[in-house]
């Protein structure tokens, strides 16, 4: 994720551990008239990013992809990152879970679409794991 043309305002911090990987995230709230809800990402030193707009209970699934994401970069582990995040995820909350992760990826593919200087391997990762939440449900 490339956050650089998104403003964000930082509220805060917090860490999720997976095993003994510990991956602290800070809190953003996004500019208002942001395309993209329920922002995440990673900025380019490995700083995960979360905004507030996101319930708490999502998190650490979110923290989840980023960290799969971060560490497996370059390798077309988008859709990797998205089944591994899922395991966060309790059943009850599935379903509305879903539905941010596909609002996310809609709006961060529209945003990024037919801008210049895209990364296009970034692009095309992006993309796949739009389509990959939509044939999920
Ligand atoms: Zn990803």
């Amino acid at each position: 994720m490339k956050p650089s043309r998104i403003m964000l305002l930082e509220a805060g911090s917090g860490i999720e551990m997976f095993d003994e990987f510990a991956c602290p995230y800070r809190l953003v709230t996004p500019e208002h008239e942001s395309a993209v809800r329920y922002f995440v990402g990673t900025s380019g030193d490995g700083t995960h990013l979360v905004s507030t707009e996101i319930p708490e209970k999502f998190r650490r699934a979110m923290v989840a992809h980023e960290a799969c994401c971060f560490e497996l970069r370059n390798t077309g582990h988008c859709t990797e990152a998205v089944d591994f995040e899922l395991n966060f995820v309790s059943s009850i909350d599935r379903a509305e879970y879903l539905q941010l992760r596909k609002q996310f990826f809609d709006g961060l593919v529209t945003f990024y679409e037919g801008r210049s200087g895209v990364d296009q391997k970034f692009f095309h990762g992006i993309k796949q794991c739009r389509d990959h939440l939509h044939a999920l449900a």
